[in-house]
Order: C-alpha cells, then sequence, then structure tokens
C-alpha cells in the first residue's frame, strides 16, 4: 500500500455504478444512499453528464483563469440565476476551499467597510467547514483542532446555539458563517425562526450572513440553496459536493463584489471540464424538480425512513434532517459501527454523522425501485443487529 494513512476504507472493490446502483468487480450490486457523502447528485453513469464531460473533453478541458472561460462564465450567471438575486461567483475545487474564499472575501469586507478592522468570523458548535488549516479551525468542534497540528490561524469563534451567537458579536465580528443543517456534526437542522433572527441581528449591523451550503446546497434539501427554504438571502454561500455530480468543483457566491485581479485565485478552479459539467448539472436536477419527481422522491425516501424508524424502536430515536439530507439518532447503547457493517453486510450503503447518527444522502434521482430494494436490504441488515 502506498496512500498515506488518512482513511479506515471498506474494501468492496467497486468497478462500475449505475443510478444508485454500484457493483464489484463479481458483479454484485450494492444500493448506494450515500452518493460518495453527497457528491453524486444524479447517481453513476448519468447519460447527460457522460455526454457534456464527452463533449467538453474533445473540445478543451482547461485554458488557465488568465484566459475568459465561456462555461465558467454561464455557470455564475446560473447560480445567480438560480438563487433569485444577483451574485458573484468564484470557483474552486472543493468545500474547503469555497469557505476558504469566503473567509477571505468576509475579511477583504470587514477591512474595508469599517472604521475599525473587523476580521472575527463566528461558527456554531458541532459544525464542519473543512480540513484545509483555516477551515479546521473554522469548524466549531475541538477534536479538529488537535494541538499537533498548532498554530492555526487566528480570528475565528464558535458557539453553542444561535443565541449564543447573538449574544457574542462584538465589534472584532464580521461575520456569521453557519450549515442550516449540519452535516458532519450529526444531522441537525436548524431552527427557522432562529435563523430568521440571526439574519435580521446580521443585517441590521451591516455584518455578513455566511451559509455553508457544501453539502446541504444543490436541491439536496428539495430547493437549489437551503437558505430559501428558511426565508433568508445569505451575503455569501458556499457550495460544493452535489454541484458537479462526482467533477470536483467548489463555488463561494457573494452578493458583495469585494474582490479586485490579485486578490485570490486557483489554477483548476472552474476550468472548462468542471464548468460546463456543473451547469448539465444544473439543468438536469432543475428539470427533475420541476417535473416535481424530487418533492415525490423526497416524499417516498421519508416515508421509507419513518416507517424504518418505528419498525426499530429500540435502536432509533429519531428522524433528523430535511430533504434529502436525513439521519436516524440511535438509542445511546447502540453501536453505530457494527450497524454501517450489517448494512455494508447486506449492500447496502450508508453514512455515518457524528457520533450517534446513521446519514442518508441518496442521488437525487434515486429510483423508486432502488429506494425499495435499499431499504428491505437495510430492514434485513437491522434485524441482525443483536442488542
Ligand atoms: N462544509 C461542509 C458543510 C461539508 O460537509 C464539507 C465536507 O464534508 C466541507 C465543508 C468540506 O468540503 P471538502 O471536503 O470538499 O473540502
Amino acid at each position: 500500500m502506498y496512500l498515506l494513512d488518512t482513511y479506515a476504507r471498506f474494501d468492496f472493490g467497486f468497478e462500475r455504478g449505475n443510478g444508485a446502483t454500484l457493483f464489484d468487480k463479481k458483479g454484485r450490486d450494492y444500493i448506494d444512499f450515500a452518493s460518495g457523502i453527497g457528491v453524486n447528485s444524479l447517481g453513476h453513469a448519468n447519460k447527460s453528464i457522460v455526454k457534456a464531460i464527452k463533449e467538453q473533453s474533445q473540445k478543451i478541458l482547461h485554458s488557465s483563469n488568465l484566459y475568459a472561460i465561456k462555461p465558467q462564465e454561464k455557470l455564475a450567471k446560473a447560480i445567480s440565476k438560480e438563487l433569485g438575486f444577483k451574485a458573484f461567483s468564484f470557483f474552486c475545487n472543493s468545500g474547503a476551499e469555497a469557505n476558504e474564499c469566503a473567509i477571505k472575501l468576509a475579511r477583504k469586507y470587514g477591512a474595508t467597510n469599517f472604521k475599525e478592522k473587523k476580521f472575527e468570523i463566528i461558527t456554531l458548535k458541532n459544525s464542519f467547514h473543512g480540513r484545509t488549516l483555516a477551515t479546521l479551525k473554522l469548524t466549531g468542534q475541538d477534536k479538529f483542532h488537535p494541538e499537533i497540528y498548532a498554530p492555526y490561524i487566528e480570528g475565528f469563534k464558535f458557539y453553542d446555539g444561535i443565541d449564543e451567537i447573538i449574544k457574542n458579536i462584538n465589534e472584532k465580528t464580521v461575520a456569521v458563517m453557519i450549515e442550516l443543517v449540519q452535516g458532519e456534526g450529526g444531522i441537525n437542522a436548524l431552527d427557522k425562526s432562529e435563523v430568521k433572527r440571526l439574519a435580521k441581528v446580521l443585517k441590521e449591523k451591516k455584518l455578513l450572513f455566511i451559509t455553508d451550503e457544501v453539502q446541504c446546497g444543490v436541491y439536496r434539501t428539495g430547493e437549489f440553496v437551503t437558505s430559501k427554504l428558511y426565508g433568508i438571502k445569505p451575503d455569501i454561500i458556499t457550495f460544493a459536493k452535489g454541484l458537479g455530480a462526482g467533477v470536483p468543483i467548489g463555488a463561494c457566491a457573494c452578493r458583495h463584489s469585494v474582490f479586485a485581479p490579485g486578490d485570490h485565485g486557483s489554477t483548476f478552479g472552474g476550468n472548462f471540464l468542471a464548468t460546463s459539467t456543473a451547469l448539465a448539472v444544473l439543468s438536469e436536477l432543475k428539470k427533475i424538480k420541476k417535473s416535481g419527481k424530487l418533492d415525490e422522491t423526497i416524499e417516498i425516501f421519508n416515508e421509507n425512513l419513518d416507517a424504518l424508524c418505528s419498525k426499530f424502536p429500540q435502536i432509533f430515536d429519531k428522524k433528523e434532517g430535511l430533504g434529502l439530507m436525513l439521519g436516524l439518532s440511535l438509542k445511546d447503547e447502540i453501536d453505530i459501527s457494527k450497524l454501517i457493517n450489517l448494512a455494508n453486510k447486506n449492500r447496502v450503503l450508508i453514512l455515518k454523522s457524528g457520533v450517534k447518527t446513521l446519514r442518508f444522502l441518496p442521488s437525487l434521482n434515486i429510483k423508486k425501485s432502488e429506494i425499495k430494494e435499499g431499504f428491505k436490504r437495510l430492514t434485513k441488515a437491522i434485524s441482525e443487529y443483536k442488542i
């Protein structure tokens, strides 16, 4: 093995996929309720995405950001249109990079819009914002700030709950960044009225509201952005995961045109391949949403989770989340690793979130037959759990 030891991986030997089904080298099928941690928004080998990638690769993959890139401009316009308000986008390759861009935007805004420089960004306890040194420190969980990697970048604070955030806004604060549905720290959908209250406070103080929609954005919860479900218009929204349906792309969309040439950049970010693929992804997802299929899938998936939760009251506590970003929290005594191993054995892929939540992030176009088969396998897996 020549890999650095960063993941404890399951070795399924996946070779190909079709929709929400993966196949190993022996041709065995696995129902995929994980979609590469919310990345494969259109499942595997989606025909429109394959076509977009093929066509673009036959023309030009990359030119660098030194030259204008048409699909990048189109994608920025498409994002603004989907948001329903004017936004300026920067494209990168991952969620952490999108959040790094948000940090820089906020810092420049804080340095240029007030008499006294403002730079501090507040996040929520249990949040997750990435693995770079800055986004690790931005992440509101002490376990992500081990002394081994210190010193970290300063200027980030985190608090337990929106009320605490509001109380701790001070003269140094420039922005608050939150995930409207926390994805890694347990599936926690924030309270709508609390979020609106925070938006109001920030607006009054001319401070920035940043929503990290890396996991919960791009139709994952039923709308292009979860902020729409919450009735807010953030100043900055970050995206990644589902935007490229498997082709790496991150985006940071901002209502304020803060940067000037030289302020930020990326070699690969927003290249022809990534942005033309993301355009095809958005067009497909929009069709699924408009046809009513997305809302129908959300309903069916939720009904199945509710049924599973009621069938095993000794295992599950409650269902959490929104749209197709869902979790089942477990009773304290239940061993989550054992449950995931049983699901693996029964060939249905599910995820863990936090310490006590099973997480479900199926592709947004998952078929009814795949949902049915996946829950059949999951029911069998859970029946095999010995308390
Ligand atoms: N923000 C959120 C909410 C995430 O869920 C993640 C990844 O799980 C990130 C940021 C980091 O994204 P990436 O792994 O693409 O850098």
